[in-house]
């Protein structure tokens, strides 16, 4: 099976390297599935799932926006914050999310209002990554 190597870097520092069949993952144009060889290209992310297949099983990195980059041998995500399953703390995102939710509720400002809406999305997609659910 032909691979493509792939690596999500966060300014903190690298977050995920592997040697993938497929990456899938949310763009803003919409979902993309990258296979090793594709044509280059740059992509905006969403906040949501990378989903890595490799060897019959699959990775999940929850990814909080940022840009994809793909070379025929490579991929690179360019991530403000990336976290694979296994390392998302559920509490904190459980809590981040409760959080989010009562500054939506509250009447505020609009830059407030997308400021926790941002917040909110990031927490419901650790919740669902950590949760294998995407
Ligand atoms: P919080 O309010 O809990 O800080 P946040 O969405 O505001 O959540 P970010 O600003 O996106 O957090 O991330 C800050 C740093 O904390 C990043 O390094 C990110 O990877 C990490 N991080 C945030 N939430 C979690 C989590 N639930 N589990 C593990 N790491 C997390």
């Amino acid at each position: 099976m032909k691979t493509v190597k792939v690596n999500i870097v966060t300014p903190d520092g690298p977050v995920y390297e592997s040697d993938v069949e497929m990456v899938s993952t949310k763009a803003q144009s919409g979902e993309l599935g990258i296979l090793p060889g594709h044509i280059p290209m740059v992509a905006p992310l969403e906040i949501g799932a990378v989903r890595l297949k490799r060897d019959g099983g699959t990775d999940y990195v929850a990814v909080s926006g940022g840009f994809l980059e793909v070379r025929p041998e490579q991929v690179t995500i360019l991530a403000q914050a990336a976290e694979p399953a296994d390392q998302i703390d559920i509490e904190r995102a459980k809590e981040a999310k409760q959080r989010a939710e009562k500054n939506l509720q509250a009447k505020q400002d609009n830059i407030d209002f997308k400021r926790a809406e941002l917040a909110l999305k990031r927490a419901m997609n650790r919740i669902d990554v950590h949760e294998n659910k995407r």
